[in-house]
C-alpha cells in the first residue's frame, strides 16, 4: 500500500499528481478551484495500482485521467474518463496478455465544506480502474486454452495428448467377438 499520509504536497498546475517518498499520489487542490471548476489532464505511472500480490495481473502501465473538479453546495464533485495499459492472465490459456482498461463515466462526490483545503482521489481512481476489469478476461476470442490433461498452451500447437489417441474405454469391445 500507498502511504498516502506521508505524501509532500508538490503540485503541478493542472494535474492532480503528488510527488512523495513512497511513490506517487492524487490530490485535488480544492481550495484553488474557480467557481467553474478546473480541469485536470495527466498520467501516472501504473505503481500507483498496487497491485503486486494479484495473481490475475502482473503489472499497469500508465494510468491516464482527465478529470473535471467542481464545487457545489459543500461538495467535491469530480467527473472525467480514466484509462490504463494492463497486462492479465488469459482465464483460458493462463499467459499474460496486454489489454486496455477504459472507465468513461468515472463520477464522485466528496464532502468539501468550507476550509477543505484537499481531496484524496487516488484509492476511487484505483478501485474504478478495477472495477472495470473484464470478469473472464480472454488473450483473444481464438484463444485455445490449455490441455486439461497435460496443461499445455494449445495456442502454441497440439500437445502429445491429440497425437496419442486417447483411450477409448469401450475400445476393448471391439475386441470381443460375440
Ligand atoms: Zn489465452
Ligand atoms: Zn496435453
Amino acid at each position: 500500500m500507498l502511504q498516502l499520509e506521508t505524501c509532500n504536497l508538490n503540485p503541478v498546475r493542472g494535474r492532480i499528481t503528488v510527488l512523495t517518498n513512497t511513490g506517487v499520489c492524487m490530490k485535488i487542490l480544492v481550495a484553488r478551484i474557480p467557481e467553474e471548476g478546473s480541469a485536470y489532464t495527466g498520467s501516472d505511472p501504473g505503481t500507483i495500482m498496487d497491485v503486486e500480490n494479484d495473481p490475475l495481473i502482473s503489472s499497469f502501465g500508465d494510468v491516464y485521467y482527465e478529470l473535471y473538479a467542481q464545487k457545489v453546495s459543500g461538495e467535491l464533485i469530480v467527473r472525467g474518463t480514466l484509462s490504463a495499459g494492463v497486462e492479465m492472465r488469459c482465464a483460458r490459456c493462463s499467459e499474460f496478455f496486454s489489454t486496455t482498461v477504459a472507465v468513461s463515466d468515472f463520477l464522485r462526490a466528496y464532502p468539501a465544506p468550507e476550509g477543505t483545503d484537499q481531496v484524496d482521489v487516488t484509492e476511487d481512481l484505483r478501485e474504478e480502474i478495477l472495477l472495470h476489469l473484464p470478469g473472464f478476461a480472454v488473450c483473444g476470442e481464438s484463444c485455445k486454452g490449455q490441455c486439461a490433461q497435460c496443461g499445455a498452451n494449445l495456442n502454441d500447437g497440439p500437445c502429445d495428448c491429440a497425437k496419442n489417441d486417447s483411450p477409448n474405454p469401450f475400445s476393448a469391445l471391439d475386441g470381443l467377438s460375440l
